[in-house]
Parts: structure tokens; sequence; C-alpha cells
């Protein structure tokens, strides 16, 4: 490794900080940690072609399961806002194949001290019926016994209420599809939806740490009182839990160093989403700022407010890249 490591740190983290998108954030991770860690070409490709990303779903699903799929997205997204009312009544299945029957669990407005575990939540079966909306009524009925008294909760019941019609309606949809088609195309439109949800979970994973880390390199720009700097510190406590050397035994017999961050981590992405790309971050912004002079080469273009890394004078450039080839560009047409 040559002695530019430490900037391949900094644009790994700028470029990340930089991505307009968090989709477009988790490339440029990838991209920078090959980069920074010197992994080749062949690495990038394969760890590229396994990045998640909507992109790629859009491209690889096919035409005859798309409206399926659709559904099925649909399907998980009312589910979850039915399960985040502020209410004490969860949907916990749907059963529409032969029963329909719909499983609440509502936790008890008062602890039953008579009961060896006085928080269990009691269940809740409703049957849909084969027609009519009575079953909504019984819904309805249920929500009055068992949810708080509370002047706002009839506005939680009547979207209770709405959304599990439509979320009833939207499994008869799926099941008449399901019928239609041979059950291993089924269960493949079930797998592309879960895979759509994962990208999706993982987006907003991505958009959190996005915003963390523009405020992190602002305030490190901006710092004045280093020692004192509570982002530094924060940064540095992480840094020293995730820098821990490892020595291991080769085939040889001889001890070596395991690299803190192989390949293997980037290919299979063990763990937290979150920590996943936070702790290589960290690793690598730290060691960028550890080298003497880099944290004032570290800047905020006025202009765009993109982050970059300048020159070792601090004169030399106040602006990004982008925006100094822009305004040479508007010079050249003005001549
Ligand atoms: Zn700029």
């Amino acid at each position: 490794m040559d002695g530019k490591q430490d900037l391949r740190f900094g644009e790994l983290v700028v470029d990340f900080a930089n991505a307009p998108t968090p989709e477009e954030a988790g490339s440029a991770f990838v991209r920078g940690a090959a980069k920074a860690f010197g992994y080749g070409s062949k690495f990038l490709r394969n760890a590229l072609d396994r990045y998640p990303t909507l992109k790629r779903f859009e491209g690889a699903l096919q035409a005859d399961d798309r409206e399926l799929v659709g559904l099925l997205l649909e399907e998980r997204r009312l589910l979850s806002v039915i399960n985040n009312l502020p209410c004490n009544i969860v949907l916990a299945s749907y059963e529409c194949d032969q029963a329909r029957v719909l499983l609440f669990r509502v936790q008890p407005l008062e602890p039953k001290w008579d009961c060896e575990n006085p928080y269990e939540e009691d269940e809740v079966r409703i049957a849909v019926g084969a027609e009519g909306k009575a079953w909504l009524d019984e819904v309805a009925e249920m929500f009055d016994d068992r949810a708080p008294l509370a002047q706002e909760m009839d506005e939680v019941k009547e979207r209770l209420l709405d959304c599990l019609e439509a979320y009833v309606g939207l499994g008869d949809r799926i099941l008449s599809i399901r019928r239609s088609i041979p059950p291993e195309k089924a269960h493949e439109a079930q797998k592309w939806a879960a895979y759509y949800s994962r990208i999706e979970a993982e987006q907003e994973v991505l958009a959190e740490l996005l915003e963390r880390w523009r405020k992190v390199l602002g305030e490190i720009v901006r710092a004045e009182d280093l020692p004192r700097n509570q982002a530094l510190l924060d940064l540095l406590a992480v840094y020293n839990v995730v820098n821990r050397r490892e020595l291991a035994v080769g085939e040889d017999g001889t001890l070596f160093e395991k690299p803190l961050f192989e390949e293997r981590y980037f290919i299979e992405r063990a763990g937290l989403a979150d920590e996943y790309y936070h702790n290589v971050l960290v690793y690598g912004f730290v060691e960028f700022l550890r080298v003497a002079g880099n944290r004032k080469r570290l800047r905020r273009c006025p202009a765009c407010s993109a982050f970059f890394i300048g020159g070792t004078d601090r004169s030399e450039a106040k602006r990004c890249g982008a925006c100094r080839a822009a305004a040479k560009d508007r010079q050249k047409r003005r001549k």
C-alpha cells in the first residue's frame, strides 16, 4: 500500500456523504472501499453485482411477475400501517386461503393479576366470511370493547377499519392470482417482494447514515476546539472498538495479523446494515484524520455545500472540483 491510503480513506467518506441518494451512497461506499483497501477490479465487479439496488430489482423483475409482486408489496405496506396505529390492537395474521380468519392480538388495558403473565396479550379471531361486510362491525365492536376510551381513538378506529377493508380486499385479489398461476411462480413473487422490502429497509438505514455523516463532516470541518469536539470524540470511541487487531495462524504455521476488513466483509455483508457501513466509515475517516494536516484539507464548498479534500495550501481550493470546473468552463465561453 502506498502513502496515499489516508487520502483514499478520506475520499471514501467524502464520496459517501456527497451522494445525492441513499442508493448512490451505497455504491459510492463499495467503490470507495475497494479503492481504499486496494481490492482489485474483480472484487469491485463482484461486490457491485451483489449490491441490492431498486434499479437492479426493476431490471430483473419479469413482466408477468409485476402485478402480483406489486400487490404483495402493497399488502406489506398496509399491514405495517395497521400495526403502527397508536393503539393496543395488532393484526397478527390473516388466513385467507380457506377459513378467512383475521387473528388479532390485543394488549390488555389492565394487568390481569390472576394470570401467570398479567401482561399476556389476548387473541381475538374474527371470521371474514364469504360475503358482506358484517365482519367490519365485529372489528369495530372488538375495538370499542378493548381499545382505550378516548376521543382521538375514534379516528384510529376509522383508520383501522379502512385499512382492514383494503387489506382483506387485497388478500382476495392476491389469492385469485395465486390460484391462476403455478405454485412456484407464486413462491417466486413472494421472494421478489421480500427482496424489495430488504432493499427498502437498507435504503432507510443509508438515508439515516447519510444525514448523520453529513452532520459529522460539517462539525469536523468547522471544529475549533478539537480536544473537546463531541463529534470527534464519538468517532474515536467507535474507532477504538472497531480497530481490534487479531492474529491468526496461517497454513504454513506462521502467525499473521488479520486484515481488519477483508474482501469477504463487503461480499457477504453480514450483520446489521447500520454497523456494516458505519464501522468502515469511522475507521476510514479516523485513518484520514490521523495524518497531520489532513483535517485542514477537508473542506466544504460554499457554492454547492459538497465536501471535498483540497490541496495542502489552504488558499488553493476554496471550491469543490465540480464548481471550479464549471467556473472555468464559464470563463472559457466568455472569451
Ligand atoms: Zn461545489
